[in-house]
């Protein structure tokens, strides 16, 4: 693989292990998060600090961005401040944010008219994923663009998809985490319903997993204590994946589905679920602490 020098902005629970395995892939890190806690940790695992965003946008051959939201999406590249504005010439901007297809599409114009090439790479596979360098990424942008970028993406991920234009990467990968979002939910009714009616979890993990209700959720996040060693169940339900961050993107597939009339009646229920787990306070757990709805333990 061709080594890259990268301006990485992001290093929460996703961008660290992503931004770490692109040092050891070899290639030439500089880092900005709003976080000085984060920017430490990179700085241990041999990424280069930037006083600013500004900093980590200049020089580099790719930026990476791993935000929350589309809100931070258009702060980090858009404005006087922002990447677009203060990237060298040539520079590929790979967003590998979960956002809303409108900021997708928005930030990719943007970068478009000042002469940038920008992908819409958003990633599934969780932390587990980005610590072992086995994500998943969706990519919207031209097809030029996605070739290039492989030589980033690849260090960070196993499979790595064209899915067409600017903001079809966001579109594919909003369709997966309302799956996956009905599927923990699904997954915790089940699973409940079966201990409640006297059945050992580790058997009916057992049964599923080798049955037509297997799910990788059920699979890797159990919500059940003591059948998957590394659930979140197992560890307080500290993440992982946020409950707010499914929450955002269950609201994602929403908005999609209102603006392309498609029904989506599941969904609907499980976004109501995410909203009411919100609601009682759980927004900074696991997102498989959605089975606190059917155990009651609220
Ligand atoms: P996180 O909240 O842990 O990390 C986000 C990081 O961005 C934080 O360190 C924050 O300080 C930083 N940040 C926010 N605004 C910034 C700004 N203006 N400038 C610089 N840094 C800024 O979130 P995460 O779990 O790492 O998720 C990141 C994205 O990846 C989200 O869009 C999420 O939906 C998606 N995602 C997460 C998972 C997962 O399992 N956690 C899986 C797939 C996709």
């Amino acid at each position: 693989m061709r080594m890259a020098t990268v301006g990485f902005v992001g290093l929460g629970h996703m961008g660290s292990p992503m931004a770490r395995n692109l040092v050891k892939a070899g290639h030439s890190l500089q880092v900005f998060d709003l976080n000085e806690e984060a920017m430490n940790i990179a700085v241990q695992f041999g990424a280069k600090r930037c006083a600013s965003l500004q900093e980590a946008a200049k020089g580099v051959a790719f930026v990476v961005t791993m935000v929350p939201t589309g809100k931070e999406t258009r702060a980090v590249y858009l404005g006087p401040q922002g990447i677009i504005a203060n990237a060298s010439p040539g520079t590929i901007l790979l967003d590998c944010s979960t956002i809303d297809v409108d900021s997708a599409r928005a930030v990719g114009e943007a970068a478009k008219a000042a002469g940038f090439q920008m992908l819409d790479a958003p990633v599934s596979g969780g932390v587990m994923g980005a610590e072992n360098a086995t994500l998943t990424f969706m990519c919207g942008g031209e097809a030029k663009t996605f070739e290039t970028a492989k030589a980033v993406l690849g260090g960070m991920g196993k499979k790595l998809v064209h899915c067409g234009a600017s903001g079809l990467g966001q579109a594919a990968k909003i369709c997966n985490n309302m799956l996956a979002g009905i599927c923990a939910a699904a997954t915790a009714e089940a699973m409940v319903l079966g201990k409640n009616l006297g059945v050992d979890p580790k058997v009916l993990y057992d049964v599923i997993t080798t049955s037509s209700g297997a799910n990788f959720v059920l699979q890797t996040n159990c919500p059940i204590p003591g059948v998957v060693a590394t659930a979140a169940v197992n560890r307080d339900f500290k993440p992982g994946f946020k409950a707010a961050l499914m929450l955002k993107d269950m609201r994602l597939s929403q908005d999609a589905a209102r603006m392309t009339g498609t029904p989506t009646a599941i969904g609907a229920v499980a976004t109501q679920m995410y909203a009411m787990l919100e609601r009682a306070g759980h927004a900074e757990l696991d997102s498989s602490s959605i089975v606190k709805l059917v155990t009651g333990d609220i």
